[in-house]
């Protein structure tokens, strides 16, 4: 198996990483291969899935050209620091170049232990693993950044996770990188300017390749960011564990654990069953995203000239977050009311209804897409909340070309929505994977109508919720 590699972050400084190969594993099975994104990454999809690259994805064969690697980080979790996190079970094995030049990073999740794992297992059962191959990629569906899943393996090895035995699996990941804020956390930790410097350089050439400063850096990364947050916020996405080292520099979204959409909104929704504080809420993610970059400024200062110039500098360029992301998040959520470039004016109509809908327990995904199909008052407890909105916004409405076609294009028809995920793992665990092929198939055209999928439109009923996820 050889696959087109270029590894450069390998070639960096040996304390960046820990260069080790995965373990293999007892008897790897095919779950899955992403045949769009192997054709995007110019990949041959038959070798991808023969057995062979089936060995691959498990760890147990590793690819011409690959240099396996664990990376080091740092980060806060839950706010408070460790000065060493790093891969405990992720390996990366090597950055695939496309055709068209792009860069990606393809990493297996659940390969085994390394020198960071202290004292995790290094591996991830079934449950995750389909999660986040379907999140994933219901993420990148909805045309928002995110890692990508190109494949997913059974290991034929039990991990024991709360006591019990679940099958084992691996994930192979796809990211534009894995640097993370706790990437630089880990270095200005150890007052290592040299490597933060080395890092800086290197982040920027591979994604921002017109900066060349570290405030360059950072005022993309919170460009990035505010967009990235502003879109999750958009349709209903709650990350769950917005930890640093769970923050990607490229603003994609990275790490999917414990994370949910929404069904009926709320600001305060948590569903992760770690956020005891309810720190990941919701409403809190643009604060968080925010405070994430604090952090990424902090390392930054040493190469911003240090003092109070640098302080500054960085302050200045933090300040841009808030506009950034209202901006993204006024023309999304105006354009899921059908406004086509909605302004500051509007921002009264587009809250009203927010907060109708959390008083209401309306559903999100299917309030707003029922703005344009008329059965948006339907998911309103209270029609009333619903009918003394509405006037208003069809005065608003009239100032508009074509509304309908703008809120079919901004509202998703279909999520992944928890119960359909917790359904598709449990039949998977019993071996049946019909219900994760569906999904994915459903959650590949998210905006278009299909009455076969109507079972994945509705929401909920009452018993059928899931209000806690777990990683
Ligand atoms: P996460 O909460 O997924 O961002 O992971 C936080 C840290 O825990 C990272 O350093 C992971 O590599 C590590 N980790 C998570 N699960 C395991 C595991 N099963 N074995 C070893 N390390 C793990
Ligand atoms: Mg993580
Ligand atoms: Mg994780």
């Amino acid at each position: 198996m050889r696959l087109p590699f270029d590894n450069t972050y390998a070639r960096l400084p040996e304390k960046f990483y820990a260069a080790l190969p995965p373990s293999p594993v007892a008897a790897p099975g095919p779950v899955a291969v992403n045949q769009a994104l192997a054709a995007r990454l110019g990949l041959d999809l038959d070798a991808l899935q023969s057995a062979e690259g089936t060995a691959m994805f498990a760890g147990n064969l590793v690819p011409e050209g690959a240099t396996p690697i664990a990376q080091a980080y740092a980060g806060h979790q839950f706010g408070g620091f460790v000065p060493q996190l790093g891969d405990g079970r992720a390996i990366l094995l090597g950055e695939l170049v496309a055709p068209d030049g792009a860069r990606f990073d393809l990493t297996l999740k659940g390969a085994g232990r390394t020198p960071f794992s202290r004292g995790g297992d290094g591996r991830a059962w079934l449950g995750p693993v389909l999660r986040e191959y379907v999140l994933s990629e219901a993420m990148a569906a909805l045309g928002l950044p995110t890692t990508r899943a190109l494949a997913a393996v059974t290991t034929g090895q039990n991990v024991f996770r709360d006591g019990f035995p679940r099958p084992g699996a691996v994930i192979a990941r796809v990211a534009a990188s894995h640097i993370r804020v706790g990437t630089f956390e880990y270095f200005a930790a150890r007052g290592d300017e040299e490597a933060l410097a080395t890092l800086c350089h290197y982040t920027l050439s591979r994604h921002f390749p017109d900066g060349k400063t570290a405030r360059d850096l950072l005022a993309a990364v919170t460009q990035a960011q505010a967009k990235l947050v502003a879109g999750w916020m958009s349709f209903g996405f709650i990350h769950g564990v917005m930890n640093t080292d769970n923050c990607a520099l490229s603003g994609e979204t990275i790490d999917y654990g414990p994370c949910a959409f929404v069904d009926e909104y709320h600001p305060k929704k948590v569903f992760s069953s770690i956020d005891v504080r309810g720190r990941y809420a919701y409403a809190n993610q643009p604060q968080i995203a925010l405070w994430n970059l604090a952090q990424l400024g902090s390392c930054l200062l040493p190469l911003m000239g240090k003092g109070d110039a640098a302080v500054e500098q960085a302050q200045a360029v933090l300040d841009d977050f808030a506009p950034v992301y209202q901006a993204e998040w006024l023309a999304r959520m105006g354009r899921k009311i059908g406004l086509a470039s909605a302004t500051q004016d509007d921002l009264p109509l587009i809250e009203s209804l927010l907060n109708r809908m959390a008083t209401e327990v309306a559903d999100f995904t299917r309030t707003f897409r029922g703005l344009s199909t008329g059965t948006a008052r339907e998911e309103f407890t209270e029609p009333q909340a619903f009918d003394t909105w509405e006037p208003d916004w069809r005065a608003r409405l009239e100032r508009e070309a074509d509304p309908a076609a703008v809120m079919a294009a901004a509202n998703p028809v279909r999520i992944p929505r928890n119960h359909r995920v917790e359904d598709m793992i449990a039949a998977a665990v019993e071996g049946d994977f019909a219900p994760f092929h569906r999904l994915n198939a459903a959650l590949a055209a998210p905006f278009t109508p299909d009455d076969s999928f109507a079972d994945l439109e509705a929401a909920p009923s009452h018993d059928e919720r899931v209000t806690r996820t777990f990683c």
